[in-house]
Parts: structure tokens; sequence; C-alpha cells
């Protein structure tokens, strides 16, 4: 499964929905727990669908930041069997005093291979692309998690995740 995402626009509706928008909110819906949510038993607590489809959506569209730290740009160097320096110099940009790496003006972010549109660095991505979609923000509520579904083809189908996974993913990430 390459291409994992993505990029954090600060609007995730902003990027583009592959399936059909009825169908895919009934998906998200079945998998809703019927018990009132709490901190401990979250809406998701029967677990949520998802399985990538390798669109490579989710690492392109409207310009965004993939935020990256110091140790990831160190295994995306190794990975690549490049210097870190030249990984930061070329490949990423500072954006409100975070690193995040560079996308190009068709929105790619700059490790998308634009003929597979797979992912170049996967076996190194950031944990943003690694925790996708299980971000805080998409499972805040049901209606966020619709909204994801409505994104990524991906989400709202295929495997079932258990509350245990999701947990420790949006735990992971802070977005
Ligand atoms: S299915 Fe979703 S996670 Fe997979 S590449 Fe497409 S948008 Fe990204
Ligand atoms: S690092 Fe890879 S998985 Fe992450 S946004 Fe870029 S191409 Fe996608």
């Amino acid at each position: 499964m390459p291409n994992m995402p993505m990029k954090n626009t600060g609007d995730d509706q902003s990027l583009p929905a592959n399936r059909d928008s009825e169908a895919q909110q009934s998906d998200c819906a079945d998998h809703a727990s019927a018990e009132a949510p709490s901190p401990e038993r979250p809406w998701y607590a029967e677990g949520l669908p998802f399985t990538c489809s390798q669109c490579g959506d989710c690492c392109s569209g409207a310009p965004g930041a993939v935020w990256v730290t110091d140790d990831e740009l160190n295994a995306i160097a190794s990975e690549l069997g490049r210097p870190v320096g030249e990984i930061r110099l070329l490949h990423t940009k500072m954006i409100a005093g975070r690193w995040s790496l560079r996308d190009y003006p068709n929105g790619d972010c700059v490790f998308l291979d634009p003929k597979t549109r797979r992912c170049q660095v996967y076996g190194a991505r950031p944990i943003q692309c690694r925790t996708w979609p299980f971000w805080p923000s998409n499972i805040a509520t049901r209606g966020t998690w619709e909204d994801t579904c409505q994104i990524c083809p991906g989400s709202g189908q295929g495997q079932l995740h258990s509350l245990e996974v999701i947990q420790r993913q949006a735990d992971a990430c802070d977005i």
C-alpha cells in the first residue's frame, strides 16, 4: 500500500471527493457506535473501515503542509541515500516555524512520483502520512469522519480498524 498521505491544508474539505457521497456517508455511518459517546467510549468505538485505494489524491491537491521533524528528515535521507542537508535544502520549506515538505505548483508532494502516483519515500514517510485518515481532526465527530470519507475514497470502506488502532494513530498525530 504505497501513498498513505497526507497534506495538511488546514481545510480538509479542499481535497477531491472520488466517491459517490451518499454511498460513502452510508458506509461511514454503519460503523458508528449506537451508545452515547464518552472519552472512554468514543463514537467510533466499534472501529472504522479504511483500505487505501492508492489513488494518490491525498499527496496532491490544494497547497498544504506535510510536517517533518529532524528525525523524519534523517530517515528520508537514509531511505534515499542522500545527505540530510541536501534533503532539507531541496525538499523542505519553513511554514510558521515548522519544517514541511515542499510541493510542486500542481500540488503534488515533492516525493510523489508523477508517473506512478506512489510515494518515493514510503518506508520513511512522516508520521502525518502514516496516521491518515485517523487524525484527531478527522475522527472528532461522525460529521468530520463523513467529510473525510468524501475526500478519501479509501475511508469508510474495506478493512475494519479497531478502536485501539485508531486511537494509537490519532495519539501520534497533532492534526
Ligand atoms: S484512498 Fe485515501 S489514503 Fe489512499 S491514496 Fe487515495 S486519498 Fe490517499
Ligand atoms: S511523503 Fe509520501 S505519503 Fe507523504 S504526502 Fe509526500 S508522497 Fe504522500
